[in-house]
C-alpha cells in the first residue's frame, strides 16, 4: 500500500545525512551542531540526585512548576518582563518541537507564513504540513542581514505569522536593535504574529546583546518564543526546551502540546530548577563559544577558506569562491571524503539550492578536535 505524502518535498534532514557520512568515513564532524566537550558535571550530578530522590514519574502538562519559576525569574532579570509560569510558559521535548507545535497552534490552511532564507531546516516543512503557504525572503549575501523593504512589499492580507531566528542558525547573524525598529514598525497595526526562534539565546557574541522578543512589549504581545536547554547546556541529546507565549497563544499551544506528549522528562526538569538558581550559570556561555569561535577563525587562516563572521549560534560560515567553483554540496562531499571533515552545505537550508558557495562549520568542539580538523582542511586544493 502506498501513502500520499503530506510533505512530498522532503527527504532526510542534512544533519542526519552529513553525520552519517562523518561516521561512514571516519571524519571529524563539524557538521551537526552538537559540543564534543562534556556538559556541566554539576547538572549531570543533579538530574542523578533528581532520579534517586524518586522524580520518576509524569511532570505535569505544562512542565515542572519550580522550573517554570526559574525561567520566568531568569526572563525577569534578563528581559526586564514579567512572564508568569502558570499561564505563559510550556516545558516541550526541544526546541524543534516548540516550534512545530506554535506552528501547528497558529498556522492553516492558506495562511502565509514568511520565512528568511538560510531557514532552518524544520520551519518550512512545519508551516507546509499545516496547510500554510511559505513566503521566502533571502537573506542579504554575505552579511545575512533582512531586507525589511522586501517584508513589506511580502505582507498581503494573508500573512498570518513572521518567522524569525536570531542568533540565526546557519550563518550566526543576530538581530541588532535596527531590525527591531523595522519590525516594531513593520508590524504595527496588523494582526501578523511573530514566531521566534530564539534556541541559541545565551550564544552570542563581541558584546553584542540579544534581542529576545521578550524585551519588547508590543512585540512579545504577537509572538511565541522558542529556547532549547540543549543548546545551551551542552546535552543536545536530552532533547529539552520550551515556549514562552501570552496566555492566550499558550492556552492553544498547550491543546496541540497535551495530546502530543503530553509532559517531559521529570528529572531533567527538576534538576534544571536547581541549576538555574545556582550561579546563574549562563552568564558563562558566550565567552566560552566566543573563545571557540575565535581560536577556530585564527587555526582557519591557514586554510584557502575565508571567514563570513559570525556573532553568536555554534556556527560560522566560510567562503571558499576564491578557490574552487565547485557546488557546495559537492566541496562538502569531497572534504567529508577527501580531508576526513564534515560541514554542512549553506544550499541546504534554501528551497531551491541558492549556491554563494559557503559551508557552514560547527565550531561547538574541543579545541584538539579544532585542530585535527583544520590540520586536514589545510590539505585541500
Ligand atoms: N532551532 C534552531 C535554529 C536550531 O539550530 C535548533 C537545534 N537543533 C533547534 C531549533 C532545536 O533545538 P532542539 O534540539 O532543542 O530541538
Ligand atoms: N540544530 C542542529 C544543527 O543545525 C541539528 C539538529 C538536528 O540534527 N536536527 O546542526
Amino acid at each position: 500500500m502506498m501513502l500520499q505524502s503530506k510533505l512530498p518535498n522532503v527527504g532526510t534532514t542534512i544533519f542526519t545525512v552529513m553525520s552519517a557520512l562523518a561516521t561512514e568515513h571516519n571524519a571529524i564532524n563539524l557538521g551537526q551542531g552538537f559540543p564534543d566537550y562534556p556538559m556541566d558535571e554539576a547538572l549531570t550530578d543533579l538530574v542523578n540526585k533528581a532520579m534517586k530522590d524518586g522524580y520518576n514519574q509524569y511532570a505535569p502538562m505544562p512542565g515542572h512548576l519550580a522550573l517554570r519559576e526559574a525561567i520566568a525569574q531568569k526572563v525577569q532579570r534578563l528581559y526586564g518582563t514579567t512572564i508568569h509560569p502558570d499561564t505563559e510558559i510550556t516545558i516541550t521535548p526541544g526546541g524543534t518541537y516548540a516550534i512545530y507545535s506554535a506552528i501547528t497552534a497558529a498556522i492553516g490552511q492558506g495562511d502565509e507564513v514568511i520565512v528568511f532564507e538560510p531557514a532552518y531546516d524544520s520551519y518550512i516543512p512545519n508551516i507546509e504540513i499545516n496547510g500554510g503557504k511559505v513566503v521566502r525572503i533571502p537573506l542579504h549575501f554575505p552579511d545575512y542581514s533582512i531586507d525589511w523593504e522586501a517584508v513589506r512589499k511580502a505582507i498581503t492580507p494573508r500573512t498570518k505569522m513572521i518567522l524569525l531566528n536570531s542568533p540565526h542558525n546557519p550563518t550566526g547573524a543576530v538581530l541588532s536593535e535596527a531590525d527591531i525598529a523595522q519590525l516594531r514598525s513593520t508590524v504595527a497595526g496588523t494582526n501578523i504574529l511573530i514566531m521566534s526562534d530564539e534556541v541559541y539565546e545565551h550564544l552570542i557574541f563581541d558584546g553584542r546583546q540579544h534581542q529576545s522578543m521578550l524585551r519588547y512589549p508590543d512585540l512579545y504581545e504577537r509572538s511565541f518564543v522558542s529556547f532549547s536547554f540543549g543548546k545551551v547546556y551542552n546535552c543536545t541529546g536530552w532533547k529539552l526546551g520550551y515556549c514562552i507565549a501570552p496566555p492566550a497563544f499558550t492556552k492553544e499551544f498547550r491543546k496541540v502540546h497535551q495530546f502530543n506528549c503530553f509532559s517531559c522528562h521529570s528529572p531533567v526538569q527538576v534538576a534544571l530548577a536547581q541549576y538555574l538558581q545556582l550561579e546563574e550559570p549562563y552568564q558563562r556561555l558566550s565567552g566560552q563559544l566566543q573563545a571557540k569561535r575565535d581560536y577556530f577563525r585564527q587555526l582557519m587562516q591557514a586554510t584557502p577558506f575565508e571567514v563570513v563572521p559570525s556573532f553568536g549560534s555554534y556556527f560560522e560560515m566560510y567562503s571558499y569562491a576564491g578557490m574552487s567553483q565547485e557546488s557546495d554540496t559537492t566541496m562538502a562531499m569531497r572534504l567529508v571524503k577527501e580531508c576526513g571533515v564534515a560541514t554542512i552545505p549553506a544550499s541546504a537550508f534554501y528551497v531551491d539550492s541558492v549556491d554563494h558557495r559557503v559551508l557552514r562549520f560547527c565550531f561547538a568542539k574541543k579545541e584538539t578536535t579544532l585542530e585535527v580538523a583544520v590540520e586536514r582542511l589545510r590539505k585541500i586544493s
